[in-house]
């Protein structure tokens, strides 16, 4: 069953200072889920986890997954600017992006930030951009094609659709790159994919790995390049669903090490690193939106109106992603209704939950909506002119801190020309 990390009692007295809604984040689950991460890789000296900016891109949570020797991996303009701010400088930072315009580029190299190519012809660009290429550069490959794991034993599938996703190059491409770079003075070579997102296996990791690992060691006796790491990307999922169980990592870093045993070290690749840039496995578990029912409606269902919505979550009204929400003090009541649970925004998408078997909510009661911590706040947006929620960190002390504060209306209205 999925508990909250707050009390009815902690929320309560968090709404006197923060009115809901607001997000929410558990920094000792965040803490010792990174320690649980690094030390599953730690077999690998070299090994860092650049956690994926876009999935929270917070100074408080950035500055906390620092603390733990985490790097970060930005994709745009200002994750790199709030990457510098937060006090990250040179190989701390990857910079994994696509279609990326020149001056993106040009602060990524100012960083001294591992720049990750999309395309062959970003080689050319980011020659032309800068004057030079980097000494340590990476190159996305995507394999095309389908890539399945076929089914667990929970029966959830993993299966991912390279061949139509339009990140990376292909096979051919990526040794092209190797080789141009190389003779226009790049030095240090690594390789990245993302394959699948949010797999629920631990077979994910080491099935990449495998072919990241045999790709490095083709490419690199292909073109004599110096391969001196792999990053495995983000992809790692969490188990919105209760009926899901969660990923080992300890399992997941095992397998890795196999894989890396059996295909990098008899290459006489033994020195190479290995990187992960998770967003969703970092955080998604340790975030809570949190909400307030403040109406409820009888009519051919059986609704309750929150006072979030989906501009402070959108996964479930874009992709139907199922949130678990735990109504707080009734934890233990039986799931005697059945509901949708709604927001205000004039779609009727806006549905964190749809026939969801739930206790029996009265106007008033506080609902902790799970997994929030990672593509939760991010992904929000001011449609219907909704303003977003404020950010807090309940410590491990047990005290809060605010990360951010929510928006006022004069922030919605700071950028119009009347
Ligand atoms: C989104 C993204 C990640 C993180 O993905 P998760 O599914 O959150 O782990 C990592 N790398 C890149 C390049 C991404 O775009």
């Amino acid at each position: 069953m999925k508990k909250p990390f707050l009390t009815l009692a902690k929320a309560r007295e968090i709404m006197q200072t923060y009115p809901t809604p607001f997000h929410i984040y558990d920094e000792r689950g965040i803490r010792e889920n990174a320690r649980a991460l690094n030390a599953a890789f730690g077999w690998n000296p070299g090994f860092k986890e650049y956690f994926a900016v876009k999935a929270t891109p917070t100074p408080g949570i950035l500055k906390l997954l620092r603390e733990e020797g985490c790097g970060v991996d930005c994709s745009s303009l200002t994750e790199l600017m709030m990457a510098k701010r937060c006090g990250f400088s040179g190989h701390e930072i990857m910079f994994s992006s696509n279609e990326t315009p020149a001056e993106e580029f040009e602060l990524a190299a100012e960083l001294g930030a591992v720049i990750n190519l999309d395309d062959l012809t970003h080689v050319e660009f980011l020659h032309r951009v800068l004057g030079r290429v980097p000494e340590t550069v990476c190159c996305r490959f995507n394999p095309g094609g389908v890539f399945t794991l076929g089914e667990s034993k929970e029966g959830f599938q993993v299966m991912d659709n390279p061949g139509e996703a339009k990140y990376g190059m292909t096979r051919p491409q990526l040794a092209q790159a190797f080789a141009r770079l190389k003779e226009l003075g790049a030095k240090r070579f690594g390789i990245h994919a993302f394959l699948a997102s949010n797999t629920i296996s631990n077979e994910y990791y080491p099935a990449l790995a495998r072919l990241l690992f045999q790709t490095a060691a083709d490419v690199a006796k292909e073109t004599g390049c110096h391969v001196a790491f792999i990053n495995l990307s983000g992809g790692v999922g969490v188990p919105y669903r209760p009926d899901q169980s969660a990923n080992d990592i300890a399992v997941i870093g095992e397998g890795v090490r196999k894989a890396y045993e059996e295909i990098l070290v008899p290459a006489g690749m033994g020195d190479t690193a290995v990187y992960t840039e998770l967003g969703r496995f970092m955080l998604a578990p340790f975030g809570h939106l949190v909400t307030t029912a403040v109406h409820e409606k009888h009519i051919y269902k059986e609704y309750i109106g929150v006072d979030a919505c989906a501009a402070n979550l959108m996964r479930p009204a874009i992709y139907g992603a199922y949130h678990h929400i735990t109504v707080l003090g009734k934890e233990d009541a039986p799931c005697s209704r059945v509901y949708d649970v709604v927001g205000s925004l004039c779609e009727n998408s806006d549905k964190f939950a749809i026939d969801r078997a739930l206790p029996e909510i009265e106007v008033g009661d506080v609902l902790a909506i799970h997994d929030t911590g990672a593509h939760g706040f991010s992904m929000g947006y001011n449609y219907n002119g909704k303003l977003r929620s404020a950010e807090l960190l309940l410590r491990e002390d047990g005290s809060v801190e605010l990360l951010r504060r929510a928006e006022t209306p004069e922030d919605y209205f700071a950028t119009l020309v009347w």
